[in-house]
């Protein structure tokens, strides 16, 4: 007999409906912290547990690697739970540790390994390191399975090589980080460089392009893809080779996805792909053991810099329902209890995100009892607003010693305002992390140490050759390397080829010989042994063989001492690897160690509040959440001050970070802040004049009259306050109806929401995204 399902009492009815929902597609939407990630957690459990799926068929996309492996903790435990009643007759709180750990480690072993569950990035890459040489792009270019993924600064590099060495341009007039921002977004809609020149005809557009071409070559030379190609590659490759999408397609019948709001459509089009076998989403019928089941608030979508596209989520009735309602619950299931904040925040939070004109409106009730006031402190300056925080956090951890400094989180619209706070932490002695500042896989010596870990697996990548081909130093000169590189260029081989080659060596490298030649004979021994070692092995004994730690033990100074220690941190990253994924290979490893942030390593209960900005903080949670630099132009953003539609991106990033916090909230503004080497005066946020004054103590620049807090958001004031204007055209739109806006252009009208009062359109523009605009706001013809 199946055991009991009792993990499920703790979901409300609406999320035990989600949970238990097996075969077919299904849409959960709802406000922030009204338990979606909480039931994406329990059907997973519920899919293994009572419908016996296997782990491996099971695809969950989440925002972070961190997300995905606090599912799978989860997960566990609700086993445990389960197990140590079978097995103990006690309930797994009451067993000792000893048990406890020995119940979790059988169930980790057996069970949570075998889960496909990341980010979009490190799903594909895992499928690609199945696949990739089935893969052939539109030049017929191929890639093999020991592919190397640059990051973004491995991107750069290649990007200012091309401009300032390939065909000497001008790296002022043609910076790489702008050209490299330019090739991906033409990657991200799918443009080829080709394709990106025609669209771009101008002198700059003819330079991307041709760019863009070179780059494409150089990551084909190298065996590299870059981040976008991560999720465009597989797309295509579903797209040219059925076998391979059929393989994928009957693995994954059960996929699930956070976050959806956030999807774009590349990332659309691979889970697509993957649930219909490339039928059409709405022709599709096969859902027996099968289904698609995801996650989102349209209210939290931030990433529309990123292609993200909220209306991929609008459509999902549509599209998988077929042409179901946008409001049919027979897919869709609303979840409008909020489970995190207490009720002062949550009322600010629904207020504020009432100012916004195109949404859906929903409800979000309360939960958790009132709590303390929101408070709104002005500073005079960004260090007066620093150490007001100091301060609360030095009261709030006297008053109450429960609270550690893993309670506290700093939440702020651009990196570049963390170094205020962090001043004021390191005075006041409080233990304080950057969470996605630098990475530690972006450290010099990490960056080093995984250059030689990607040659041994991937000799064709010259890059990471390049970056230690003379580090530690082995006089090998700048000639010498200006030649090798020279002649692999002009033969068309992998710089490894020319290296590895004595012959060649001893032609070009004059008295560099000796030192290429035993570097490359050291490379090449560990490329041989790579197969029968464990990634650890190779990792410890190429850095000793090197020098590379005896170099830094020499140096003994703090920061080479401190790079040790990273690299034996990086021993750690590896071990642990080892023991938490099936794919222990070096090849599997570096995959991770590319796609890994600093988000990643953000530990629970560690003492040590948390600084970061208002996009890593999606889907998190903090007792208490401070909110700074609420000022116009800062926050929000100036470039969104002129544009409606991106004013309304701020308000949802605002919306987001008020809604992390649990217990309270603070919110601060500067008169005057010197950011970016400019002192300057500040006016307050507009988003602070939007609040309820009456749930707000300290200093809120305009007062609203006051308002009673209602439980549940009625009706939004803009809607209000325009009421009473005539009521246009609005009615008139149909589904299917051809429009035109002023900037966006001609459309098409896809949906339309709400009801009389409220209605908001969805539409898709041929040469914009599509948008969702609220007609009585924005104007729009219909043609
Ligand atoms: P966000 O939109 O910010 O991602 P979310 O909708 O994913 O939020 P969760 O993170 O799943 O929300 O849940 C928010 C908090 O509420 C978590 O601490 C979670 O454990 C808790 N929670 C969720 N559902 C319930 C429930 N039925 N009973 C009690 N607590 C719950
Ligand atoms: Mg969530």
């Amino acid at each position: 007999m199946t055991q009991t399902v009792d993990f499920l009492s703790h979901l409300n009815p609406s999320q035990r409906q989600a949970v238990e929902h097996f075969c077919g597609p299904m849409l959960v939407v709802a406000g922030a912290g009204s338990g979606k990630t909480r039931a994406l957690t329990y059907r997973i459990a519920n899919l293994l547990r009572t419908h016996r799926v296997h782990p491996e068929n099971i695809l969950a996309v989440t925002f972070t690697n961190k997300a995905a492996r606090e599912i799978k903790e989860r997960v566990e435990v609700i086993f445990s739970e389960q197990q140590a009643q079978l097995q103990y007759e006690k309930p797994f709180s009451a067993l000792t540790s000893p048990e406890q750990t020995k119940l979790r480690s059988q169930v980790y072993r057996s069970v949570t390994k075998h889960l496909w569950m990341g980010t979009f990035h490190s799903l594909c890459a895992r499928i690609l390191r199945y696949d990739i040489n089935k893969y052939t792009d539109e030049k017929g270019r191929q890639w093999q399975q020991n592919f190397s993924i640059f990051d973004e600064s491995d991107a750069q590099s290649l990007v200012k090589q091309i401009v300032t060495k390939e065909l000497n341009l001008d790296d002022k007039k043609f910076e790489p980080r702008k050209v490299r921002y330019q090739i991906s977004n033409a990657k991200n809609l799918g443009l080829s460089p080709q394709a990106y020149q025609r669209e771009n005809p101008e002198y700059y557009g003819r330079v991307i392009a041709e760019v863009y071409g070179k780059y494409q070559d150089r990551l084909a030379a190298n065996n590299a893809l870059d981040f976008d190609d991560l999720i465009r590659v597989p797309v295509e490759l579903f797209q040219q080779n059925e076998q391979v999408l059929a393989y994928w397609h009957q693995k994954f019948n059960h996929i699930l996805v956070d976050e959806y709001q956030d999807t774009n459509r590349t990332q659309y089009d691979l889970i697509r792909l993957l649930v219909t076998n490339g039928e059409h989403p709405r022709s599709f019928k096969n859902w027996k053991n099968r289904s698609i089941f995801v996650v989102g608030d349209v209210d939290q979508s931030i990433y529309s810099f990123r292609m993200a596209d909220y209306t991929i989520l609008l459509e999902f009735q549509q599209d998988f329902g077929d042409g179901l309602a946008d409001d049919d619950t027979r897919t869709m299931i609303k979840l409008e209890d909020n489970y995190r904040s207490r009720e002062n925040i949550l009322e600010v939070a629904n207020q504020l995100i009432l100012n916004n004109t195109t949404r859906i409106e929903k409800v979000l009730r309360p939960t958790r009892g009132e709590g303390p006031p929101v408070y709104c402190y002005q500073a005079d300056d960004e260090a007066a607003e620093a150490s007001f925080i100091v301060t609360q956090i030095k009261n709030l951890t006297q008053q109450h010693p429960e609270l550690g400094y893993g309670s506290f989180a700093l939440l702020y619209r651009v990196n570049a305002q963390s170094r205020a706070l962090e001043d004021a932490f390191i005075k006041s002695n409080i233990l304080y992390k950057v969470v996605g500042g630098l990475k530690f896989y972006d450290r010099k010596e990490i960056k080093d140490a995984i250059s030689y870990l990607r040659m041994i697996a991937n000799p064709s990548d010259s890059v990471s050759l390049m970056r230690i081909i003379n580090t530690p130093r082995r006089g090998i000169g700048k000639t010498t390397i200006d030649n090798l590189v020279n002649a692999s260029q002009q033969l068309g081989v992998p710089l490894w080829e020319i290296v590895n080659d004595q012959d060649s060596v001893n032609t070009i490298a004059g008295r560099s010989a000796k030192a290429v030649n035993q570097f490359a004979q050291m490379i090449s021994s560990w490329q041989e042994k790579a197969a029968s070692s464990t990634a650890l092995e190779i990792l410890e004994g190429v850095m000793e063989e090197s020098d590379y730690i005896l170099d830094l033990s020499n140096q003994s100074t703090d920061e080479a001492e401190s790079r040790l220690e990273n690299i034996k941190e990086l021993s750690n990253a590896v071990a642990q690897f080892q023991e938490d994924y099936e794919d222990s290979t070096l090849g599997g490893f570096l995959a991770n160690a590319s796609l890994a942030s600093d988000l990643d390593n953000l530990q629970e209960g560690e003492q040590a509040v948390s600084l970061m900005t208002l996009h890593s903080a999606k889907g998190l949670e903090f007792p208490i959440v401070f909110l700074v630099g609420l000022e116009q132009g800062l926050f929000p953003n100036f470039r969104s001050l002129d544009d409606p539609l991106s004013l309304e991106e701020e308000r949802r990033l605002c919306y987001v970070g008020i809604t992390r916090a649990k217990e309270q909230l603070f919110l601060s503004h500067a008169r005057e802040r010197r950011l970016w080497g400019y002192r300057e005066p500040c006016i307050p946020s507009m988003f602070l004049k939007e609040l309820p004054s009456d749930l707000i103590q300290g200093y809120l620049p305009i007062s609203q009259p006051a308002k009673t807090p209602t439980p549940t958001p009625k009706k939004a004031k803009k809607t209000q306050s325009k009421s009473n204007k005539k009521p246009s055209k609005v009615e008139s739109f149909a589904v299917g109806d051809r429009v035109l806006h002023r900037s966006f252009g001609v459309g098409q009208v896809t949906h339309i929401f709400g009801n009389k009062g409220k209605i908001s359109i969805a539409v898709k523009f041929t040469t914009s995204s599509p948008k969702i605009l609220d007609p009585q706001v924005v104007p729009l013809e219909k043609l």
